[in-house]
């Protein structure tokens, strides 16, 4: 078969061995796979990297010892793995698993995968929308959840690439109203079509008085950083009124600064983050997969694998929302 390779801001395929079903490990035949953010760490690294890609869906074509899938069932392919036996992973949680086997690249025409990582893929959703499952909607639809978002809220999010895109999505399903803060022109463009009701651009140095003005004469308690951007992320803090939640879905493996006293004791503020979604509220992500007429949206792009260096090329332009890759085209 033929799989991804990355490296150096070039990308190409080779040919592996087609992988072999084994006890629970099903292998799916992968009809899409998106690229994900996380990924410019593989087009950008100095060496060869051959497990990136770890979104997708397709079908199941081969299982050895699987109770829990059969030849021919459709599937989303969530991202990477876990050890199937611990609290995370039996409570819907794997992707905190600290114990996970190795995983395979979606960036490839097959995939040997774990079956209760797969989520069953309806009929009636397409293998490219059940594809938005995975990191466009996954963590911000995990944190508006938890968030209690209604529809008689204010929403901050910062940062619109596919993940904060996601979270625009959500929050219009949801009926609240968006203020979002970007400055690339093609995201804030897209931002407008999908009914943001203010943008804000990242760089001018009122953002966060216009924020506040913004979110009159309701109030402002919720905020989605998905930009992992340091100073966006402080952005969500400080715009926040008292009582306020800020989840962190784009990552940052830095620091910010943060104050006991002034953020949390005297302000009541709650922080949390989100990688991924629970797998037991699958039944909600297929209601917004069905429903919400912006899901399809994300989709900007769509290339074959004889295209994966324009492809890959055209994502890091950032004038994209989610690229998807067709393995068989
Ligand atoms: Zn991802
Ligand atoms: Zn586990």
């Amino acid at each position: 078969m033929k799989s991804l390779v990355l490296q150096n801001k070039k990308v190409w395929l080779e040919d592996v061995p087609d992988p072999i079903p084994e006890g629970e490990w099903v292998v799916v035949k992968i009809e899409s796979t998106p690229i994900c953010g996380s990924d410019k760490q593989a087009y950008n690294s100095q060496e060869p990297v051959r497990g990136a890609g770890h979104e997708g869906s397709g079908i199941v074509v081969a299982t050895a010892g699987s109770s829990l899938l059969k030849e021919g069932d459709r599937v989303i392919l969530n991202p990477l793995s876990g050890c199937g036996k611990c609290i995370y992973c039996r409570t819907g949680n794997y992707i905190y698993c600290p114990d996970k086997p190795d995983f395979y690249t979606h960036f490839a025409q097959y995939v040997k995968v774990q079956d209760f990582v797969c989520t069953p893929l309806p009929e009636d959703i397409s293998y490219d929308v059940g594809a938005m499952a995975c990191c466009a909607l996954g963590p911000a639809f995990s944190s508006i959840k938890r968030m209690n978002l209604r529809a008689f809220d204010n929403i901050l999010i910062t940062g619109l690439g596919p993940v904060g895109m996601g979270a625009l999505a959500i929050a219009k399903f949801m009926g609240a109203r968006a203020i979002v803060v970007e400055s690339i022109p093609f995201r804030k463009k897209m931002a407008e079509e999908f009914g943001a009701d203010v943008i804000i651009d990242a760089a001018d140095p009122d953002a966060l008085a216009l924020i506040r003005e913004a979110a009159k004469p309701g109030r402002l308690i919720k905020a989605i950083d998905a930009s992992g951007n340091p100073s966006a992320e402080r952005l969500c803090i400080d715009a926040m009124e008292p009582g306020g939640i800020v989840s962190f879905v784009g990552e940052n493996f830095g620091q910010i600064p943060i104050g006991p006293s002034n953020d949390f004791i005297r302000k009541g503020l709650t922080l949390m983050g989100s990688w991924h979604y629970n797998l037991s509220d699958h039944d909600e992500m297929y209601s917004l997969l069905r429903r919400s007429p912006l899901v399809p949206k994300l989709i900007t792009d769509i290339y074959g694998f004889s295209q994966v260096q324009e492809a890959f090329d055209k994502f890091m332009t950032g004038n994209t929302c989610k690229v998807i890759l067709k393995p068989w085209q």
